[in-house]
């Protein structure tokens, strides 16, 4: 098999110049996180809180760490002091519980969005016609920065589907950025699609960030949720 650090090396030069790789290291061992780590990665995302946990200390600490899976309020303290970004938000229950736990650590979090745009019920993410009382909401808190939207398309091999789904992800990203009348606590610049199967339609789509796993580290042989 190929090492991390050339399948990293292809994903990074396969990607346009305006798009931020996510190295989804879930499941896999902090030895490979190094390699990665040495080969010059140093955004990487977790699903699992309890994980995050476990692995950040033993990495260096100029490590990025993105917080990408479901996240369950009774785990937002164990994430916040760790996290840079948290693409998965999906209530407003969550998020206040985001801004109190940032407010303790005396920090402004940065978050995304989870936008429901796939066919599956199961998603977890707001409609596209909940954004706008969400945005609403965590302008009004002050310990989040909202600085974009994250989305998962349909998972099938049908291309068009998928394009669907990044697109309807890019026209909400593109509404709110239009909306946001004064930028009052940062930018709303990212905009989080694209796994390794459909990484390249969501860059056609307009996606500036990626979370790719298995492209770099392979299959991963654990239980996802
Ligand atoms: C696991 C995961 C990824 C990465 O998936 P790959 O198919 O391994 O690239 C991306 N986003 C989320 C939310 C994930 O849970």
């Amino acid at each position: 098999m190929e090492s991390i650090e050339s399948r990293l090396k292809a994903v990074v030069a396969s990607l346009p110049p305006q798009v931020t790789l996510v190295a989804v290291s879930k499941f896999h061992p902090v030895e490979a996180i190094r390699e990665a780590y040495d080969a010059g990665q140093r955004i990487f995302g977790e699903s699992r809180a309890q994980e995050l946990v476990a692995k950040a200390p033993q990495l260096p600490a100029d490590i990025r760490w993105h917080f990408i899976g479901h996240l369950q309020t009774n785990k937002v303290a164990i994430v916040v002091p760790f996290a840079e970004l948290i693409h998965s938000v999906d209530s407003l229950r969550l998020l206040r519980v985001i801004d109190r736990e940032a407010s303790r650590h005396g920090k402004c979090q940065d978050v995304l969005l989870q936008l429901h745009v796939a066919e599956e019920e199961t998603k977890f993410g707001f409609a596209v016609d909940e954004i706008a009382d969400a945005i609403g909401e965590a302008s009004s808190l002050e310990n989040v920065r909202l600085r974009g939207l994250m989305a998962m398309a349909t998972n099938t091999d049908d291309t068009a589907r998928v394009r669907a789904d990044f697109l309807s992800a890019k026209a909400a990203f593109d509404n709110v950025k239009k909306s946001l009348s004064v930028d009052s606590c940062g930018q709303f610049d990212i905009l989080s699609m694209g796994m390794s199967h459909d990484r390249d339609i969501a860059a056609e789509c307009g996606s500036t960030m990626v979370r790719i796993g298995t492209d770099i580290f392979g299959e991963r042989f654990r239980k996802q949720n």
